[in-house]
């Protein structure tokens, strides 16, 4: 067993747990250590698959086809590495166990209590990880904050852990110190109080990491040192900063990784940071800019659109630009109001989604996108509306629909496919995971991706109807990437467009900070290409255009907090 790194956390919710997490996962991983991570969700839905992306944020697809927390999505940005779905357990996947187990017979007439069969369950999931990632250091965040109920039984399996392994399991507890103005300073007793709780439960924290908005004094961490029973040098401030990709600089600076590294006796030299550094100082540093529109029903949530804002702070650190993304709110757009929301747009973008509302809106934008020569990217359900789109205004049949929003629509240019019309439960029924796409020679997803086959991970239930396929082509839709082995669609665009391209699957979840996505990369690409024609610039100018100013909205622009 490799060592086991706990991350909690305490005093309010949104801390940026996942964040510190992934940033601990990256400096180990600088060192040369093999890294992996975990999330254990203390919440009793089996996967957050079903929840509303207005509860629960984004659902984040790994390649074998998992739908996980999003934290995982920046796990992998942050270590590069590809998780599966044994990194995400939840409270409801270990009940799911034991009364399956429970019905079998297998615990032989004995009471099933919480102590031992579900603390036993996750002690087994954490181990059975640890041990097949062969990783030196296994991080394992617990959802939730310290003093719910329902993560009780996680911090109890994770506190025998420890009493298990002693040297090899370490406790990283990430709390909060607020500055109250009326009293002038920043208060430690939150952070007192959330320790006290751990420590009550049997959890003595060896590092705590303090959200502040202020830089912590000396003599504020030896306070908190002294009541929380720590040495000061393990009281490490995490201060507010402008994009989530400095946090690992920061826990550098106040000596975390070197901490780590020492209370576990692991062997590994300085942190290689330069490449790191460098795409920080791209993000920080933009020469160029451009507009993008975001048309999605779960605009105010940006939480839902997390893979998509990273991928555009990727392929605009790739372009030297900055991407500023405008939120359209689908069900607000028609045809006679598109120039007013869209039309000083550089590009335009149809995120994934589900269900009938918004859906004529984004037709619409597409619409606009495709007879004003506006770059449009299409994603999930952002391909199928624009299949919709050609079939309606090209073609020329109006009633043209998917199934999923009208059943009766003469032309079903989208549907489910024949395997799956009779399946009628909601979890379970969608084409999810990696799945491997061939391109066609020529087209603009062949050279912008610079090679013939591409996997990319899939979470839909609905399909690009291939009966219409022949009588959309004539009309000039180019399909020019399909499932290798399958007979279905996966890529169409316009060749008689600056940039038309949409894609069934959800690139934005395999962009990484030293690989943004090709598709993404060129889009930004187009885009600023379209503002320097529009305007004669693409030149970044702080403060210069009114989108620019600081605008709440817009989460894609420093100044960010800290997630
Ligand atoms: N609702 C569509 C489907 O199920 C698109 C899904 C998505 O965009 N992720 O096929």
């Amino acid at each position: 067993m490799g060592k086991i790194v706990v991350v909690t956390g305490g005093v309010v919710s949104s801390l940026g747990k996942g964040i510190a997490a992934a940033s601990l996962g990256l400096l180990l991983k600088a060192r040369g250590l093999r890294v992996t991570l975990q999330k254990l969700d203390p919440y009793l839905n089996v996967d957050p698959g079903t929840m509303s992306p207005f509860q629960h944020g984004e659902v984040f697809v790994t390649d074998d086809g998992a739908e996980t927390d999003l934290d995982l999505g920046h796990y992998e940005r942050f270590t590069g590495i590809s998780l599966t779905r044994n990194h995400n357990v939840t409270a409801g996947q270990i009940y799911d166990t034991i009364l399956s187990k429970e019905r079998r017979g297998d615990y032989l007439g004995r009471t099933v209590q919480v102590i031992p069969h579900v603390t036993d369950e996750i002690k087994r999931r954490i181990l059975g990880l640890s041990l097949t990632s062969q990783a030196d250091v296994h991080i394992v965040e617990i959802g939730g904050t310290v003093g719910d109920i329902e993560s009780l039984p996680f911090l109890e399996a994770c506190r025998q852990l420890r009493l298990e392994h002693r040297r090899d399991v370490l406790f990283v507890h990430v709390t909060l110190v607020p500055f109250i103005r009326a009293a002038g300073e920043v208060k430690t007793k939150p952070t007192q109080h959330s320790v006290k709780e751990l420590r009550e439960i049997g959890i003595q924290p060896d590092i705590l990491l303090c959200r502040s908005e202020q830089p912590l004094t000396g003599e504020v961490r030896e306070k908190i040192a002294l009541f929380c029973n720590l040495p000061t040098e393990a009281v490490i401030e995490a201060t507010d900063v402008h994009s989530i990709y400095e946090v690992p600089q920061v826990f550098h600076h106040g000596g975390l990784d070197s901490l780590v590294v020492r209370e576990l006796g692991l062997e590994a030299g300085e942190p290689d940071l330069r490449a790191w550094n460098d795409f920080v100082a791209r993000v920080e540093h933009p020469e160029h800019s451009c507009v993008v529109g975001v048309v999605g029903k779960y605009t105010h949530v940006r939480d839902a659109y997390k893979s998509i804002i990273e991928a555009f702070t990727h392929a605009g650190a790739a372009n030297r630009a900055r991407v500023k993304l405008r939120w359209v709110e689908s069900e607000t757009v028609d045809a006679r109001n598109a120039a007013h929301l869209l039309g000083d747009l550089d590009g335009v973008l149809v995120p994934g989604g589900f269900g009938e509302r918004g859906i004529e809106g984004k037709i619409a934008a597409v619409q606009y996108a495709r007879e004003r020569g506006i770059p449009y990217f299409g994603l999930c359900l952002g391909m199928q509306v624009a299949t919709i789109e050609f079939a309606r205004h090209v073609v020329g049949w109006q009633e043209a629909n998917s199934s999923e929003f009208e059943p009766q629509a003469p032309q079903k240019v989208i549907d489910l496919m024949n395997e799956q019309t009779d399946v009628t439960e909601k979890g379970g029924t969608m084409r999810l995971g990696s799945y491997k796409c061939q391109l066609k020679e020529g087209s603009l997803a062949r050279r912008a991706y610079g090679k013939a086959e591409v996997q990319e991970r899939h979470r839909h239930r609905y399909e690009f109807n291939n009966r219409y396929a022949a009588q959309l082509q004539s009309r000039g839709l180019v399909i020019s990437g399909k499932c290798v082995g399958r007979e279905l669609v996966e890529i169409i665009e316009l060749p008689d467009h600056p940039w038309f391209l949409a894609v069934q699957f959800h690139p934005e979840l395999k962009s990484r900070p030293y690989e943004p996505h090709p598709l993404f990369a060129d889009f930004v690409r187009a885009a600023l290409e379209r503002r320097r024609a529009r305007l004669g610039s693409d030149a970044y100018q702080p403060g210069a255009a009114p989108q620019e100013a600081d605008d709440p909205e817009d989460r894609s622009a420093p100044p960010i907090r800290q997630a």
